[in-house]
């Protein structure tokens, strides 16, 4: 059995060996509860205290704005239904999104609706892309929140965040942004970027599952979510996570150290892959081949269905996704892809490579062997490929 290659790190990723070193001292005797007011509880604080500052070093935010959750989902729900509580007291019940969120995003915004809020979702260009006009004439009186995400987790494209930020900061609209996916890949900075309110989640960056944070700028208000003990000022209860707060800090500080370098070599990695696979014959790359993550690849191969592909792929060590890991198992191709416009039969033959800083050359080297391989394997066996090679019906890309 040859080498696992594990090219999936939009769903998750590995932890780095500093993030886990980082934990263990929770795991094995540090167990006080922060909350206590003895040496073994205030050892725990500072623990905590710790994580809070590089965390919010990282974002270049205040400690103070920085609230830990269990992952980046229940961020992105608090920070959108404390922003809907909050704009209804003022008679808004408007908010503006896109069609390509995360379902964390999706799923609460749809809730909401049949709360009575109107949600506004923004058209996604074929290029995986919206933009600050498109927000800006979105925006009405009764906007009580703008929620964009900072990087789309299926195809890769980096939104512009600044301008939209300086839209809603010009109109007086909160806005959140699910970062999942852009911190610790590429620079977010809060303040320069105008956010008021942004979700992260550590295991997208090399930290543990299970942790994630909030940052609610100051004077922006943020309802309590959970009920209960006082902790993370009031806004969400329950004893902290310590030791995968603690971890998920010194993920984040690393890979914030070593952001440029990695970036670097990954743009590399990916775009020898896009290259590489653009050469099988009627395939596409989906998302702006420049504003992407520099980890991403998103295909579609005509012809194929991405679940064979990937099964197949999996056979030969080669670990990918096909879409988002949570649509997956559904039939219904991404609801991302169906967003930039490709048609259902195209975005059926989807697959996304998520690469990271532990991927190398050969890992390249083996997927552009291996995938050429299987597609035209997947296309000899498929009605609809042999339809469209005798031309009796049209290829759509
Ligand atoms: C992974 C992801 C989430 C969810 O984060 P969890 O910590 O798994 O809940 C939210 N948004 C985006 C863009 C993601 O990629």
């Amino acid at each position: 059995m040859s080498k696992t290659i594990y090219v999936d790190n939009a769903a998750t990723t590995a932890m780095s060996d500093k993030a886990i070193e980082a934990m263990m001292p929770y795991l094995k005797g540090v167990y006080g509860n922060p909350s206590s007011l003895h040496t073994v509880g205030q050892v725990a604080k500072e623990a905590l205290d710790g994580a809070r500052a590089r965390i919010a070093k990282c974002l270049n935010a205040d400690p103070k704005e920085i609230y830990f959750t269990s992952c980046g989902s229940e961020a992105d729900n608090q920070a959108i239904r404390s922003a809907a509580v909050n704009g209804l007291r003022k008679g808004k019940k408007h908010i503006v999104s896109t069609a390509f969120e995360h379902h964390a995003v999706l799923h609460t915004l749809k809730k909401l609706e049949k709360e009575g809020l109107e949600v506004t979702y923004l058209d996604v260009h074929s290029d995986g892309l919206v933009t600050a006009e498109q927000v800006q004439k979105a925006i009405r009186s009764d906007t009580a929140l703008v929620t964009v995400m900072y990087a789309n987790n299926e195809v890769g494209t980096i939104q512009p965040i600044r301008e939209i930020g300086e839209v809603c900061k010009k109109t007086g609209v909160p806005f959140h942004t699910d970062a999942v996916q852009a911190v610790g890949h590429i620079p977010v900075d809060v303040k320069a970027d105008n956010i008021d309110m942004l979700s992260l989640s550590a295991h997208k960056f090399h930290g543990p599952k299970g942790v994630g944070a909030l940052y609610c700028k100051r004077g922006i208000p943020l309802n309590t979510f959970i009920e209960g003990g006082a902790q993370e000022r009031g806004r969400r209860a329950g004893t902290e996570n310590i030791g995968g707060i603690v971890s998920m800090s010194y993920a984040l500080e690393e890979t914030c150290a070593h952001m440029a370098e990695n970036a670097a070599k990954l743009v590399v990695l990916r775009d020898k892959l896009i290259d590489g696979l653009l050469k099988i014959p009627h395939s596409k790359l989906n998302g702006d081949r420049r504003k992407r993550l520099p980890a991403n690849v998103n295909m579609c191969f005509e012809g194929i269905e991405g679940e064979g592909l990937l099964l197949l792929l999996d056979a030969k060590g080669i670990c990918a996704s096909s879409g988002s890991a949570c649509t997956s198992g559904s039939l219904d191709p991404s609801h991302v892809l169906l967003a930039l416009g490709l048609p259902h039969e195209v975005a059926h033959g989807s697959l996304r490579i998520s690469l990271s800083e532990y991927n190398t050359e050969e890992d390249v080297q083996a997927i552009l062997k291996a995938v050429p391989e299987v597609v035209s394997y997947l296309r000899g066996m498929s009605p609809v490929w042999e339809e469209l090679e005798k031309g009796e019906r049209p290829h759509l890309i």
